[in-house]
């Protein structure tokens, strides 16, 4: 498999979406690219960095609102609904977390900074522009 290729389903690999196949493929690959073990390491740390705040403070409530969102049941074609809706679910997460973060760091500014500065935008976003 290329490079492009593994960074392609490197997330999907740390989330263990992968096929068996595909997970094979990838782990070999990285056995002796530097780059793609990178690049890996980026994903996680930013996925370890997102579980740090969601185990530390996401209001439950919120979470199984998330989770409990209706799909909608229009004809899907080539996905399977519940994938489909776990997509939709991961990025609604970590939309309203971006914006929790930033929320967090607004009022306790700290070393994670640089990290976060790009999610100000967002913030401003959600609170009508505070
Ligand atoms: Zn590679």
């Amino acid at each position: 498999m290329k490079c492009e290729k593994v960074k392609d389903r490197l997330q999907a690999f740390i989330d263990k979406e992968t096929s068996p196949e595909v997970t094979e493929e990838i782990r070999t690959h990285l056995l002796d690219c530097i780059s793609c073990q990178n690049e890996l390491r980026n994903l996680q740390k930013v996925d370890e960095f997102i579980l740090s705040y969601q185990e530390e403070d996401v209001p439950k409530a919120l979470t199984e609102k998330l989770l409990n969102i209706p799909y909608s049941d229009k004809k899907i074609s080539h996905f399977s609904p519940f994938k489909k809706l776990s997509v939709a679910a991961s990025i609604l997460i970590a939309f309203i977390l971006g914006a929790w973060v930033s929320s967090q760091t607004l009022q306790n500014r700290n070393s994670t900074d640089s990290l976060l500065s790009s999610d100000n935008n967002l913030y401003s976003y959600f609170e009508g522009g505070y």
